[in-house]
């Protein structure tokens, strides 16, 4: 398909990575519908305004990932506005970080069900309408810590490893219906999620790096642009790690 009319659907996109990957697509002329969950909409107003300055079209929603009504009523807008989805990228993701001994229930509960139970509700929504297209793209965004486990994070490290076994599990069960389904993980990248981490925890992950840097979104998003692209026609169920090294699988 020609990149100028794919729809594409990004959640977690008014900020951060989410918004670069958003931005990608516009710039190729692309019609984005993103959603967000804080409700204070100037980040996504602002997405909205740099897609359009982009060269594309779309527009934010805001959007619970882990409220399944929300989320049928997020994918039944898009259709009702555009008629088709190329490509869906889960993105929104959260962390609430602390020693598993200590970790408070709610903790748990809240990140597994927005990175997880999120991507799987809109894997659903998703996967009715792309089945009928007998076509599409999903791409999930996990992390480097899935593979590899982090102190610390034991909800969220739980969370992104689940997002991989969800991923290979979509793509074999899909691939016969021309859906490929594929994860990319990043590393450590230069947005609020990380801006927040304490200057000792930075520079431990910068130490880890081989390249000696962290990422920026758009190296992320560059990625996704990749799995979405006709050259990855006969890639899926695969893990694409985007770290600078850091871990090599
Ligand atoms: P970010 O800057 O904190 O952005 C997170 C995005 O997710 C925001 O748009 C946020 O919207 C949205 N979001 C949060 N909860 C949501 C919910 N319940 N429903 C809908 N949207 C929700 O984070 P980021 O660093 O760009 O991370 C993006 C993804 O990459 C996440 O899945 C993250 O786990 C993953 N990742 C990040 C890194 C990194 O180093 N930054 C590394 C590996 C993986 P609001 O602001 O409106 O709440």
């Amino acid at each position: 398909m020609d990149p100028e009319s794919k729809i594409i659907v990004v959640t977690g996109g008014s900020q951060g990575i989410g918004r670069a990957i958003a931005l990608r697509f516009a710039s190729q002329g692309a019609s984005v519908f993103f959603c967000h969950y804080d409700p204070d909409n100037s980040e996504s107003e602002n997405t909205e305004t740099l897609i359009h300055e982009a060269g594309g079209t779309g527009k934010g929603f805001k959007v619970n990932v882990a409220d399944k009504a929300e989320v049928k009523g997020f994918f039944k807008s898009v259709m009702d506005e555009a008629g088709r989805i190329d490509v869906l990228v889960n993105n929104a993701g959260i962390t609430r970080d602390g020693f598993l001994v200590r970790m408070k229930e709610q903790d748990w509960d809240a990140v597994i069900d927005i990175n997880l139970k999120g991507v799987f509700l809109c894997m659903q929504e998703v996967t009715r309408i792309m089945m009928k297209q007998r076509e599409g793209r999903i791409i999930n965004i996990s992390s480097v810590v899935g593979a590899m486990g982090n102190p610390t994070q034991a909800n969220y490290v739980a969370s992104k490893a689940g997002v991989i076994g969800l991923t290979k599990s979509a793509a074999r069960e899909l691939a016969s219906r021309g859906i490929l389904v594929n994860a990319v993980a990043p590393g450590y990248i230069n947005t609020k999620m990380t801006q927040i981490l304490s200057e000792e925890v930075k520079e431990a992950f910068v130490q880890s790096t081989p390249m000696g840097k962290m990422g920026e979104p758009e190296d992320v998003a560059a990625a996704v642009e990749f799995l979405a692209s006709e050259g990855s026609r006969f890639i899926t169920g695969q893990v694409l790690h985007i770290n600078g090294g850091m871990y090599m699988g």
